[in-house]
């Protein structure tokens, strides 16, 4: 059953995606040639910590660590390890946190380094697919919808999508229902509410949808081994359309500031 949150829940919700937001922020900036993804996981738990919540994936199922970490073909639920990010790496760092109770989940890949344009435009359509699905989060579409807002946009762009890894209700604990697959025909599936809360995550294969586990039994990668890309936002479904708790809104460039200054 699809729970719908009272008002009090979404705000300590947003709480929870802004905070978990911010520190994406943060970790995107680490994703430098020469730094290992094991820090990168350190430094997520630390921050969260220090905020006063929890490291929601740490535990999970017995998933060891505060991150995911999944580089070039590894597409979900990839361990930090001692490897060292290169120039060229694709970098999908995918993150929870738990505050006061409620949970929020995001997800990017970021370039590391300079990457070949042939990556950077898998991500970007990765990240327009993740917004494309938002456009969807709203009272009265479908769960359907969300799906082939993500699907079109991929496969029409030559890519594939993963199948057998989905988006999820989100809310007290990270998983709830309803599954959000990142496929589907228009129209079709549960209807979606005001009060429900999705979090939406796009992963999206160069080549075949197909993959497979690793014997870590954690680490997800494509069958073929060619690059994936995978993004992530916790949504709420309100009056007034889509909020994306995770989204951080940046301040002001600084140039802009010295520009008016001049
Ligand atoms: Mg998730």
């Amino acid at each position: 059953m699809i729970i719908g949150k009272s008002r009090k829940e979404l705000e300590k919700m947003r709480a929870a995606g802004q905070l978990v937001g911010r520190v994406l922020q943060e970790l995107r900036r680490m994703a430098e040639p020469g730094v290992t993804t094991l820090e990168v996981n350190m430094a997520a738990e630390r921050m969260i910590r220090d905020a006063g919540a929890l490291p929601t994936f740490k535990g999970y199922h017995g998933f060891p660590f505060s991150i995911c970490a999944s580089v070039n073909e590894q597409v979900v639920h990839g361990f930090p390890s001692d490897y060292k990010l290169k120039e060229g790496d694709i970098f999908s760092i995918d993150v929870g946190a738990t505050l006061a109770g409620y949970v929020g989940d995001t997800a990017t890949t970021v370039p590391v380094g300079r990457v070949s344009d042939e990556l950077l435009r898998l991500i970007r359509v990765t990240e327009e697919c993740l917004e494309l699905a938002i456009e969807q989060c709203r009272a009265g579409n479908h769960l359907g919808d969300i799906g082939w807002a993500v699907q079109s946009h991929a496969e029409a762009r030559g890519y594939s999508v993963v199948r057998e890894y989905v988006g999820h209700g989100i809310g007290r604990k990270m998983h709830e229902d309803p599954q959000i697959p990142n496929y589907g025909t228009p129209g079709k599936g549960s209807k979606i509410k005001n009060g429900y809360v999705f979090a939406v995550e796009p992963m999206v294969n160069i080549g075949t949808y197909e993959t497979k586990v690793l014997k870590d039994g954690w680490t997800v990668v494509t069958l073929d081994g060619k690059p994936s890309a995978h993004c992530e936002h916790t949504i709420a479904i309100t009056e007034n359309g889509p909020e994306v708790f995770t989204r951080v809104t940046e301040p002001a460039p600084t140039t802009q500031i010295e520009m008016a200054g001049v």
